[in-house]
This record gives structure tokens, sequence and C-alpha cells, in this order.
């Protein structure tokens, strides 16, 4: 698809008039590429006071000359998952994700630190995730896992068993992405481009065809880009996980990033309980009386331990 022409002020409409809505599809160097309400895309620039925007954002914006578009404002946000980017600022990385899909398999093994570190920040964004266990069709026994996996479900988390492979869990899978914005994250190795490419078969990139067209391809690939999926939905593929690590984390967010600890947090005698050994522990408590699984809290007081190492 080429980037369409913008249409000229024919009918001597003012300015207001020519603003229309639209979709950041991907970064193209400065600027963004923005997909219209009739599904064309165009290259569009932004005034700096607007602030930085990102794929899944969006906006309005009017035609300029040559082809081109200006973005005149960026419309709220539901949410925005950023990426530390030096003299403690960050960047936005993807906006308006309704869910993010943690993929894993057992093989390579499940990092259950790295699915709860995801789940934090999905938490801490109110971005909903669900647990995608890839790669079943090699059936292995994994006790430790299956406990994990049984516990996500029990704290509400909604597992889903698939294999990129044998296509089984396909369909649901499709079905969960159906009319959403998501993106797949997960470690190296565990299935996340085999299962895009299972749900984009042609990788229809509207994105792709407009930075080959407009010869600035080079800056797309470092980037998150938006895919229209052809049942309806979007993807975003987002290279790099570290949007999810835990930079952005306070102690504070870990542990209500746990969500069965938020029940319980209120509950501790100290607002600024570490949930550690300290004195009146709501958590604590709750573990003592079977409320939380001791593995997730275990898992947390690494996590923590980690976080507090960054901050020395
Ligand atoms: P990514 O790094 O998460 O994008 O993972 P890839 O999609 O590149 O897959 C990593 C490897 O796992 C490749 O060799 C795939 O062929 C393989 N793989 C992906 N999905 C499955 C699956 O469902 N079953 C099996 N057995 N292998 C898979
Ligand atoms: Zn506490």
């Amino acid at each position: 698809m080429n980037v369409k022409r913008s249409k000229t002020n024919k009918n001597n409409r003012t300015k207001t008039d020519d603003m229309a809505e639209g979709l950041v599809v991907s970064h193209l160097g400065k600027s963004l590429a923005v997909e219209t309400a009739d599904g064309d895309v165009v290259l569009c620039h932004t005034r700096r006071r607007l602030g930085l925007m990102t794929v899944g954002d969006r906006v309005l914006w009017e035609p300029t000359e040559g082809n081109l578009g200006l973005i005149v404002k960026l419309l709220p946000r539901v949410s925005l998952l950023s990426r530390p980017s030096g003299n403690s600022k960050s960047r936005p990385v993807a906006a308006n994700l309704d869910q993010v899909l943690v993929v894993f398999s057992a093989r390579p093994r499940c990092d259950l630190l790295l699915v709860d570190q995801y789940l934090v920040n999905c938490e801490n964004h109110s971005i909903k995730a669900l647990l995608v266990y890839n790669k079943i069709d090699l059936d292995i026994k994994d006790q430790q896992l299956e406990f994990a996996l049984d516990l996500y479900h029990r704290i509400g988390y909604e597992v889903l068993p698939i294999s990129a492979k044998s296509k089984f869990g396909l369909g649901q899978f499709k079905r969960t992405l159906k009319n959403r914005t998501s993106m797949l994250a997960g470690q190296s190795g565990v299935g996340k481009s085999s299962l895009t490419n299972a749900v984009l078969p042609d990788k229809n990139l509207k994105t792709g065809t407009l930075s080959h067209s407009s010869h600035h391809g080079k800056h797309t690939t470092t980037t998150a880009k938006l895919y229209n999926l052809p049942d309806g939905g979007r993807l975003i593929d987002s290279p790099g996980v570290s949007v999810f690590g835990l930079s952005n984390i306070s102690a504070a967010d870990l542990a209500y990033g746990y969500r069965e600890f938020q029940d319980y947090i209120p509950h501790c005698k100290f607002n600024d309980c570490r949930h550690l050994d300290d004195k009146g522990c709501a958590v604590v408590a709750a573990i003592d009386h079977g409320k939380i699984e001791i593995s997730r809290y275990d898992r947390f007081r690494k996590l923590r331990s980690k976080l507090v190492t960054n901050a020395g």
C-alpha cells in the first residue's frame, strides 16, 4: 500500500474541519506513521510541545503540503508502557495496550521470576496480563511449572496452553487477540515470532510498505510496530523486553504488582511496611494463614533484593 496523498482544502473548510483522528503505527525517524480512519497511512510530523508519542497513540492530525500530515493533538491514553532512557527519563514504547500476553515454554525452561516481573509491570500499568504456555506439543512434565501455573490460575490469571507448531490452541489464541490491542512478551526462544507469524500470515504491514516507499526503512527495525490482525484487533510487536524491567518499579509498586498481596497491604501496621520482617505485616500474616502462596512471596523477596541492588 502506498502512502495516501492527503486531501487539500477543497471546500473552503476551516482548518479544524480537516482534522481527523488517526492511530500511530510506527516511528520513522523523527516522523510518525499514522493510520487514518480509511486505513491509509500518512507520514506525520509532530510538535515538540505535544510530548513524545508512540505506537498505539491516538492522535488528531491535519494534512500538510507534500502528502504529509501534522499531528495537532495527542488524545488521552488508557495505558502507557515506557522504557528508561538515561537521566532518569523514560521513553514511551506502546500506548493504549489492552493486554500483554506473557509467552513461556518448558524449553527453554520457564523463568518464573521473569514471568512475575512482566505481571508486576502489567499490574502497575493497569494492563491485563494473560499467560501463554507455548510448545505444549513437547509434552514435557514439569511439576514445578505445573504448580506455578495452577497458582497463577488461582490468583486470576488466564493460562492458555498452545502450540505454534501443532496449532493446538491457536483458535483460542486468535479469539483472545480479537478486537483488542495486544503485545507479546517473553524470554527469547519461547515462540513469540512463531505465534506472531501464525496470526499474521503475510505480516501485511502497512508500516513496512510505508517505510519502504519513503526510504526510511532503516529506522523501523529497532522500534515497536503496530500490526492490524486479519480478524480484527491489533498486535504491537516490540523488539526487546526492557519495558518490562524493574527500573521504573519502586518497592511499593513491586508489592502491589503481586496482585494477591493487594488486599492485605492496606492492613499492614505501618504505611511504609516492606513486607519482609516488619512488625504487623498483613502480607506475612496472610502467608501464615495459607492465603498467600509462599513460592510467590519468595520470588517477591528475590525481586525486591534486586531492586535494592539496582538502587545502590
Ligand atoms: P522467540 O524468540 O520468542 O520469537 O521464539 P521463536 O518463535 O523464534 O521460536 C524459537 C524456537 O522455538 C524456534 O526453533 C521455533 O521453531 C520453536 N518453536 C516455536 N513454537 C514452537 C512450538 O509450539 N513447539 C515447538 N516444539 N517448537 C516451537
Ligand atoms: Zn507488610
